[in-house]
């Protein structure tokens, strides 16, 4: 799952990257797309991703990169990282 994340996560940057470039709106979108995707077997309990959101939210290492919400520690998106069973924070604080 961990991989499946880390692949996701470059197939989302790589679209950054692109000669057309996604704008702010677009690559939201790609994000909540791929978020869309995912089943219920991939996520956990919404009140555990909540848990996780709220713990990224008051760590140093959450960034903004084209407005969307990234670990800097792991280059994720914390949207999807936090809603992902197996996904684990890289400094081990959830
Ligand atoms: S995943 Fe961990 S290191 Fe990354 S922003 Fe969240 S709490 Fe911080």
């Amino acid at each position: 799952m961990v991989e499946a994340l880390n692949r996701l996560t470059l197939r989302i940057k790589g679209l950054f990257m692109t000669p057309k470039k996604l704008t702010v709106e677009e690559g939201r979108q790609v994000v909540d797309e791929h978020y869309a995707s995912l089943t219920q077997d991939d996520k956990v309990e919404e009140s555990e991703a909540e848990r996780r959101k709220t713990i990224c939210d008051g760590c140093n290492n959450k960034v903004q990169h084209f407005k969307i919400d990234m670990c800097q520690d792991c280059y994720c998106f914390i949207k999807l990282k936090t809603a992902l069973k197996n996904a684990t924070c890289p400094l081990d604080k959830w």
